[in-house]
C-alpha cells in the first residue's frame, strides 16, 4: 500500500476512509499539448477505478 497520500476521490475503489489503499498510483499531467503543469489541477491520477 502507498503510504501517507490523502485522497479525496471517494467514488475510487482504492479509496478507504479518504486514504489511498492502492499498492502503487500513477500519476500524469492533464496540461494541454505543449501546456506545463503548474497546479496541482493539472495533473490527475490514471490508477482511479470507478466503484460499481
Ligand atoms: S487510486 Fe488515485 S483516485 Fe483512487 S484513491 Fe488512490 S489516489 Fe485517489
Amino acid at each position: 500500500m502507498a503510504q501517507g497520500i490523502h485522497c479525496g476521490v471517494e467514488e475510487c475503489v482504492h479509496n478507504q476512509q479518504r486514504r489511498c489503499v492502492a499498492d502503487s498510483i500513477r500519476v500524469r499531467s492533464r496540461a494541454v499539448t505543449g501546456g506545463n503543469c503548474k497546479h496541482s489541477e493539472d495533473t490527475c491520477c490514471e490508477t482511479f477505478k470507478p466503484r460499481s
